[in-house]
């Protein structure tokens, strides 16, 4: 059964259409990848699938159970592609946002500890570098206990290291808590070290061009001979979709 269905029939920003025609789904534990070139509406299909924008033609259905943490949390959380901390909150007030002023301390503590961020939970966020501030953003996220997790290019802003340490960091962090996650990116690598399956957009009001499962076992080598022959599909399925 699928979390989540996205059934987008078109999405306009004014007379230009940005989404004409994208269906896709993801299933219980699943691990999707959304690729994409810049500016083809990978950003604006997760605002939709977040419910964050009802501007559209379409439906997105999410079939979760409430989660145990109360009946008012929501099941998806999203990280973006730049942390968004409050600049006055601790490292700690900004992972327990969602709760208020009462948030549950002992979640966050844990979560801090979770990340990687043990000793920083009365940092402010300007004495933290941009992998670390991406790593509270990502303990915000899972303080809300959701069941799905939406990433917009979570880690375009970090270094190349830093970027391969942030995504075991999440596959991690899902795995242990069994959380689905939709990730965005146009980066042909991290699609597929990270997904169970990759959508390809194309270019402006495309839609999914080509839908690639990635069968290779987790943990996995990112030397994995497998993932060089599947990324040859990727950048045919690109070419051919006139991305590159
Ligand atoms: P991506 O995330 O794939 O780079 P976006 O979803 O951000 O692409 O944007 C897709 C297209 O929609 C771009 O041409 C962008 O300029 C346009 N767009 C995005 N948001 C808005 C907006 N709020 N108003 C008008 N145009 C927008
Ligand atoms: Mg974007």
């Amino acid at each position: 059964m699928s979390l989540l269905d996205i059934d987008v029939r078109e999405k306009a920003f004014g007379s230009t259409i940005v989404l004409n025609d994208i269906q896709l789904s993801l299933r219980k534990g699943e691990a999707a990848v959304l690729l994409g070139p810049s500016g083809c509406g990978k950003s604006t299909l997760l605002r939709i699938a977040a419910g964050l924008d009802r501007q559209f033609y379409g439906k997105v259905t999410v079939n979760t159970s409430q989660p145990e943490s109360g009946a008012s949390a929501p099941p998806i959380a999203f990280v973006f592609q730049e942390p968004r901390l409050m600049p006055w909150l601790t490292v700690a007030q900004n992972i327990g946002y969602a709760g208020g002023p009462r948030f549950n301390a002992a979640r966050v503590h844990r979560l801090i500890d979770d990340v990687g961020l043990t000793g920083n939970a009365d940092t402010l966020p300007k004495a933290l570098s941009g992998g670390m501030a991406q790593r509270v953003a990502i303990a915000r996220a899972l303080y809300t206990e959701p069941r799905i997790l939406l990433l917009d290019e979570p880690f375009s802003a970090v270094d190349a290291f830093t970027r391969m340490k942030l995504q075991d960091l999440v596959l991690k962090l899902v795995e242990q808590r069994g959380i689905s996650f939709l990730l965005v990116t146009h980066d042909i690598d991290e699609a597929l070290y990270l997904g169970d399956r990759i959508y390809m957009m194309g270019v402006r009001a495309g839609g999914i061009q080509h839908d690639l499962p990635v069968d290779v076992s987790r943990p996995r080598d990112r030397r994995d001979a497998r993932l060089a022959v599947h990324k040859n599909d990727v950048l045919t399925a690109l070419q051919a979709a006139h991305v590159i």
